[in-house]
C-alpha cells in the first residue's frame, strides 16, 4: 500500500489558517502550526515566523508586528469604485481592476456577481493597447478584458455613474458589481487609504514596498476603521502623488523623477517674484570634519548651479571636478531621524549638469531640512546644507553673500619652522608625511616638494 504522503509545511498552515475567521497573534497561530509541523531548525519557533513572514500577502497578512489575519478574512467585504475610463466607456472590465494587488494577478480569472447576487456572465475581449511614447516599448500590444455589454445597456450606465466592487469570496475570486452614482461617496476615505500606505513606505527598511502585501493590508486596515468604499487603489496612488508603482513595487515618487525633472519640466521651475526673492540661510559643513564651516545667504530664485559655487567659492575649491546635490528628507517622524536621499542634481566644472537649473525656492525646504553635497565624485568629499531660516531680502544687500565660517586653526609650515619662522601652511605634503608626522608646507616653501603630491588645507 502506497504510503500517504505527508501534507507540506504550506498545506498545513492554509488549512489552520481556513479555520481561523478573525485577526490572531501570531504566537497562537505559531503555536498550532508547530502542533502538526515541527522544522528541522534550531529554533523552531522563529522558524515558522519568519515562515509566516514569507506567506505575508500570499495567505495572510500582518495586521501589525504581532497579529495576523489570514487573507480570505481580510479581504472578504473589502469595497473599491472604479471611476469611468475609455474601457468602462465599451463596457468592458480590466482584470487589472480585480487583481493587480494579489499574488494570482493575471493568473485566474474571476467571476462576478451582481448587486443580489446572481451570476453575471461576461465575455473575454481582446483589446489593442496603443503605445503612446516610446515608454511603452514593453508594454503588451493588446490584453484580455471582460465585456459586460449587456448588463451596462440594462442599468443604463453612464459617465456618471461609478462601479462599486465588493469582494465575496476571495477564495474563488468572486466578487460583485453595483452601479452607483459618486453623490454620498465619502472622498476622504481615499485620503486615509493614501495616507496608510504612505506610512507603510516611511517604515519600510528600504525604500519601496511589495504590493501584494502593502494593498490588501491597507484595504483591511479601512475596512476596520469602516472607511470603505474607496477608488482603486492604483487611482489613489495616482492622485495623492507622493508615490510610484510598478507591477510589483511601491516607492517615493522622487525616487523615479531624476534625469527628467531637468528639462520637460521647466514650468516647473516658475516661480513668483516673491518666492524667488526670500532668502535662504544655509550652514554648510564637512560631513566627517563637522568644525569646518561656512554660512551664508542666497535667494529662491537662485539655481544649483549658484549654490554649486558658493561651495565652490566659501570652501575654496578648484572649478574641476563634478559635483553633486541630494536632498535628505526625514523618513517617518520618530526621534531617531532616518532620511532618504532624492538625487537632484549633478554639475559638471562649466557650471551645467542634470538638474543644474533648479531653483533653490522650488525645493520645498523647511527650515531645518537638509541638503547633501558632494565635491568631486573620485575623493567623494561629503558636506551638509542645513537651512537654517528663510527670510525677506534686505533692501542694499547683495546675494549670494557668506555670512560666517569658523574660526580657523590654522597649522603651521613645517620648514619654516626649522628656520623658526611662523607661516600658515597651505598644503599638506602626502608624499613626505608619515603617521606620526604630518609634513606641511607654506606658498613659499612648495618648491623643496617638487613632484610631491600636495593637498590642499582646509581651514
Ligand atoms: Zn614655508
Ligand atoms: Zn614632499
Amino acid at each position: 500500500m502506497a504510503k500517504r504522503k505527508q501534507p507540506s509545511r504550506k498545506q498545513i498552515v492554509k488549512k489552520i489558517l481556513s479555520s481561523i475567521i478573525a485577526p490572531v497573534k501570531a504566537d497562537e497561530l505559531v503555536a498550532k502550526v508547530l502542533k502538526k509541523y515541527t522544522p528541522t531548525a534550531k529554533d523552531p519557533k522563529k522558524a515558522i515566523r519568519s515562515y509566516l513572514r514569507e506567506l505575508d500577502g500570499e495567505l495572510l497578512i500582518f495586521e501589525d508586528l504581532h497579529t495576523v489575519v489570514p487573507l480570505k478574512v481580510a479581504m472578504e467585504g473589502v469595497q473599491y469604485y472604479i471611476t469611468f475610463d475609455e474601457f468602462l466607456q465599451q463596457g468592458v472590465l480590466l482584470p487589472v481592476v480585480f487583481s493587480s494587488f494579489t499574488n494570482w494577478y493575471g493568473k485566474k480569472k474571476v467571476q462576478l456577481l451582481d448587486a443580489s447576487h446572481r451570476k453575471l456572465d461576461y465575455e473575454e475581449t481582446t483589446i489593442e493597447l496603443k503605445k503612446q511614447s516610446p515608454l511603452d516599448l514593453f508594454m503588451p500590444s493588446e490584453i484580455i478584458g471582460y465585456s459586460l455589454e449587456s448588463w451596462f445597456k440594462e442599468n443604463e450606465i453612464t459617465n456618471k455613474n461609478i462601479i462599486l466592487i465588493t469582494i465575496v469570496d476571495w477564495n474563488k475570486h468572486c466578487f460583485s458589481l453595483e452601479v452607483k452614482t459618486l453623490e454620498g461617496i465619502n472622498k476622504e476615505n481615499n485620503q486615509r487609504f493614501a495616507d496608510i500606505v504612505f506610512g507603510m513606505l516611511e517604515k519600510a527598511s528600504k525604500e519601496h514596498i511589495n504590493i501584494y502585501r502593502t494593498i490588501p493590508t491597507a484595504y483591511y486596515l479601512l475596512k476596520k476603521e469602516n472607511k470603505l468604499p474607496c477608488k482603486y487603489w492604483q487611482d489613489i496612488l495616482i492622485d495623492d502623488g507622493r508615490m510610484m508603482f510598478d507591477d510589483f513595487c511601491i516607492q517615493y515618487i522622487e525616487n523615479t523623477r531624476f534625469g527628467w525633472i531637468s528639462e520637460e519640466n521647466e514650468e516647473e521651475y516658475a516661480l513668483d517674484k516673491k518666492e524667488g526673492d526670500k532668502v535662504y540661510c544655509f550652514k554648510a559643513f564637512l560631513k566627517y570634519e563637522d568644525t569646518i564651516w561656512r554660512s551664508f545667504q542666497i535667494q529662491g530664485i537662485n539655481t544649483l548651479a549658484d549654490l554649486n559655487d558658493c561651495m565652490m567659492e566659501f570652501f575654496q575649491r578648484d572649478f574641476d571636478h563634478m559635483a553633486g546635490f541630494w536632498k535628505c528628507t526625514q523618513r517617518g517622524k520618530n526621534k531617531r531621524k532616518r532620511y532618504r536621499e532624492i538625487e537632484l542634481a549633478n554639475i559638471n566644472p562649466f557650471g551645467e549638469g542634470d538638474g543644474a537649473e533648479i531653483p533653490i525656492a522650488t525645493l520645498d525646504m523647511q527650515v531645518g531640512d537638509r541638503l547633501k553635497y558632494v565635491y568631486d565624485f573620485g575623493d567623494w568629499i561629503e558636506h551638509v546644507i542645513e537651512l537654517q531660516d528663510i527670510f525677506e531680502p534686505k533692501k542694499k544687500e547683495l546675494y549670494p553673500v557668506e555670512t560666517g565660517r569658523n574660526k580657523p586653526n590654522y597649522k603651521y609650515c613645517s620648514m619654516c619652522k626649522e628656520k623658526s619662522k611662523k607661516e600658515v601652511a597651505k598644503f599638506i605634503c602626502i608624499d613626505c608625511s608619515q603617521e606620526q608626522r604630518e609634513v606641511l608646507c607654506c606658498e613659499d616653501c612648495i618648491e623643496e616638494h617638487d613632484g610631491c603630491f600636495l593637498e590642499d588645507i582646509l581651514y
